[in-house]
């Protein structure tokens, strides 16, 4: 690192926006953010950095969208998660781009065409009256005591502060956080999860390809591997996509040359991790071709704009979704949203670490962990909320995202509505409001009738 330093000359930052609700990031946690706080009444408007919403879902890629059903029992499936992902998820349906539920094993994921995605969130925002700025990055904030007073973004205008309300951090990377100076781990000891850089493979046969077991996949994999093909990991389901013949894969691992995980928010780690991703999706084009049925024709179709990243900032919260709380299935009673989805943890080596919840069980995540310590009107959710390395390693999949969005998104208008701070939110009257919207708070897996 080059210890010279240049000053920044003072200046001037125009305030382009004073919106009630900011919401920083545009994934899952920030459309349901955006999208519960302007139908709570709050004046929301929502930036992205990349050109379109979806954050992971569109930007990176996904298989399916995971986290909203547990498994209840052999044959059924319960739902955790409802609210602004249950209507995703209808209006991905209605210009077929959803499938049903997909399961391997007890992993259940629902399978999503994400290019479809892309307009299909741009609606829902539009729906929801909420004000979308595209090509923008949030870079700085002002703040005065425990207040942050402005968030300053950049985009091809040039710099720009937007003075909200109220701030909800849901930048997966807890930007808005750390800029403002709030506390937060790197992973666990500073190691997180590793990273994959996603992509498609069209020309699959479909039908044989969808017979495959994640057991067999595995074995034609360690096969490629005992012939020399430097895996970086073997453990993998195949996703098959809405659009025909094309199936997702998430099978890479990124890691350093010394094998611990990149650090992805540090600029020369990510530009290496994006190299390293681009090598290994053609690494594991030809062994899928060569080694496992149903891809003898398949072809890389699209790689996602950006690597996938698990794990990097988790910021300190007034309260922390402890290991042990997702472990023994704790329902706090100030819990805002729930999830049932595995500890899944891509750690070293060529598997993957899953980790079951007991069928039909589920754990709550309390309100305290979107409420960024210190301060009176910032907010996180989705994958930089107040957690555990491990209990993060549940909780940040796309259903649990979107509950946590929306109940910050919610919690933020509520807090502007009573004018008062995010650490004094009503949780009681949240919970039913988001229960009003549908939002699951208390899964009920009892048979329908
Ligand atoms: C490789 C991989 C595979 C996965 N597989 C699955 C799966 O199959 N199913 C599943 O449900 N989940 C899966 N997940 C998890 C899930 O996709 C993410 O954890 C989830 O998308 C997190 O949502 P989020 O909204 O918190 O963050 P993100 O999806 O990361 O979205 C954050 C958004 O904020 C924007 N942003 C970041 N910084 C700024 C800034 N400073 N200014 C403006 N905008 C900013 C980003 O561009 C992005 O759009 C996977 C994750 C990875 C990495």
């Amino acid at each position: 690192m080059n210890a010279r330093a240049i000053r920044e000359p003072a200046r001037e930052v125009p305030v382009i926006a004073e919106p009630d609700v900011l919401v920083v990031g545009g994934g899952p946690a920030g459309i349901a953010a955006a999208c519960a706080a302007s139908r709570a009444g709050a004046r929301t408007l929502l930036v992205e950095g990349y050109g379109c919403l979806g954050g992971t879902l569109t930007i990176v890629t996904l298989g399916g969208l995971c986290g909203i059903h547990a498994v209840v029992d052999d044959g059924r499936l319960g739902r955790v998660v409802g609210g602004m992902c249950l209507e995703l998820e209808e209006r991905l349906a209605r210009v077929d781009a959803l499938r049903a539920p997909a399961r391997h094993g007890r992993i259940v994921g629902v399978p999503y065409d994400s290019v479809r995605l892309m307009g299909v969130a741009d609606e829902m925002a539009e729906a929801h009256d909420v004000t979308v700025m595209l090509h923008t990055n949030a870079v700085a904030v002002a703040k005065e005591d425990s207040r942050v007073t402005a968030v300053i973004v950049e985009n091809k205008g040039g710099r720009g502060a937007i003075a909200a309300r109220v701030v909800v951090d849901c930048s997966g990377d807890g930007d808005v956080a750390a800029r403002a100076g709030a506390g937060f781990e790197i992973g666990r000891d500073g190691q997180t999860q590793y990273g994959s850089a996603m992509f498609r493979l069209g020309g699959v046969d479909a039908v044989r390809a969808g017979q495959l077991t994640r057991a067999e996949i595995r074995e034609c994999l360690e096969r490629a591997v005992a012939d020399g093909h430097a895996l970086a990991r073997t453990a993998t389901g195949v996703h098959l996509n809405p659009i025909e013949g094309v199936a997702h894969l998430n099978v890479t691992k990124l890691g350093r040359p010394d094998g611990s995980p990149f650090d992805l928010v540090d600029p020369g780690d990510l530009s290496e991790a994006e190299r390293e991703g681009r090598r290994q999706v053609r690494l594991y084009e030809e062994v899928f071709r060569k080694y496992v049925p149903g891809f003898a024709n398949a072809r890389v179709i699209d790689i996602g704009a950006r690597v996938g990243v698990r794990e990097t900032r988790l910021v300190h919260g007034e309260a922390v979704l402890s290991e042990a709380q997702v472990r023994g299935c704790g329902k706090p009673a100030d819990r805002i949203a729930c999830s049932s989805w595995p500890l899944e943890e891509h750690g070293r080596g060529r598997a993957t670490a899953w980790e079951f919840l007991p069928d039909g069980e589920w754990y709550g995540i309390p309100w305290g962990c979107l409420v960024v310590r210190g301060f009176d009107n910032l907010l996180v959710a989705g994958r930089n909320l107040s957690a555990e390395h491990a209990a993060q390693a549940s909780v940040r999949v796309a259903g649990p995202c979107m509950a946590l969005g929306e109940a910050a998104g919610a919690g933020a208008a509520a807090s502007v509505a009573d004018g008062g701070s995010a650490r004094t939110v009503d949780v009681g009257a949240l919970q039913r409001a988001l229960e009003r919207e549908g939002a699951i708070l208390t899964p009920d897996f009892r048979p329908p009738g």
